[in-house]
């Protein structure tokens, strides 16, 4: 998964702190601070989050009113280990954020509404998520609403007909927003409670995408919208995720590609920029690959 490398250098640097016999208790955290600041930086997470995490573990180690250099050993120890995974966790947990949880609500419609560019997992991650509340109990319908990429259709039918989910999309029709009305029209009639519309990513963040994003979105007005992004694509994580948020304003993220290996500390960082949380990752191409997303779970795994 991506970041246990990131996890591993975090540890050691941790680790190396509480080993140290040197009683320094300073020098020691500094150091483990160089150490988790080198190892984010190079994992792309920005570096203005990095030295506001420094600055706070910093100022609660050494800064604040207790004076923890002279705690027993052992407590100390305990002290380190909870203050950086406490603010590892603020990192990417948006408890300032004034988003919500979305909890869709069964016996009504719910309309959840897919943004993200092309390639970033969208049309599997629909499926995935579909799969996800059918599991739940829910009745689940997915819309097609990608009429620019040729095949993304096909694409979605594939897999909805595996995963045993119902869809909708046409091959003939050219406006976006004319199958996506059609789509939700047919599910909510059908009293689906859970409809799922994806849509196009093409182009780079060009205008047109985004407009296209608005007018889907005033014709279906989601309950909630979600941006897909790729965890594997670095800084332009943070770009892209404000890009949208202006155009969709998208009440969570779902990170796609947490198995890859590369910087994933860029999305960690979007995430951050957006003050929008994370509900889900994806870890994988197959239906089931994909998890409910806890900061604090996510942390404790990665550290390993
Ligand atoms: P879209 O253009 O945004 O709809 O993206 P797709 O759903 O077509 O996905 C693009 C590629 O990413 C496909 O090859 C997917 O199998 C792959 N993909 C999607 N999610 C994940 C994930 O969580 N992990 C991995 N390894 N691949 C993924």
């Amino acid at each position: 998964m991506v970041l246990l490398d990131l996890g591993k250098k975090i540890s050691n640097a941790v680790n190396g702190a509480l080993n140290n016999s040197n009683d320094d208790f300073v020098a020691s955290v500094d150091n483990m601070l160089k150490a988790i600041s080198t190892a984010l930086l190079q994992n792309d997470v920005n570096i203005k989050l990095v030295s506001s995490l420094r600055s706070s573990i910093r100022n609660k180690l050494i800064n604040g009113s207790s004076d923890n250099a002279s705690l027993p050993q052992q407590q100390r120890k305990n002290l380190i280990q909870k203050t950086v995974f406490d603010e590892l966790c603020n990192l990417i947990d948006c408890k300032s954020s004034t988003v919500q949880e979305f909890k869709p609500r069964k016996r009504t419609s719910n309309v959840i509404m897919f943004v993200g560019l092309q390639g970033a997992g969208k049309t599997t991650t629909c499926t995935k998520l579909a799969v996800y509340y059918a599991s739940k109990g829910f009745k689940v319908g997915l819309v097609c609403a990608d009429t620019f990429r040729a095949g993304a259709f096909d694409q979605l039918k594939q897999n909805a007909i595996k995963a045993n989910i119902p869809f909708y999309g046409s091959y003939s029709e050219p406006s976006p927003v004319k199958v996506a009305m059609e789509g939700v029209a047919k599910f909510k009639k059908e009293k689906f409670e859970i409809i799922i519309v994806d849509t196009s990513g093409r182009h780079q963040q060009e205008e047109s995408l985004f407009e296209e994003m608005i007018e889907i979105s005033n014709a279906v007005k989601p309950n909630q919208t979600l941006m897909v992004l790729d965890a594997s694509i670095g800084q332009v994580a943070e770009q892209q995720a404000k890009a949208f948020k202006e155009s969709s304003d998208f009440g969570s993220i779902i990170l796609t590609k947490m198995d890859g290996h590369a910087k994933g500390g860029g999305a960690i960082s979007a995430v951050a920029a957006s003050q929008t949380p994370i509900s889900f990752i994806g870890t994988g191409e197959h239906i089931h690959d994909f998890e409910k997303f806890s900061p604090q779970s996510f942390i404790k795994k990665m550290l390993g």
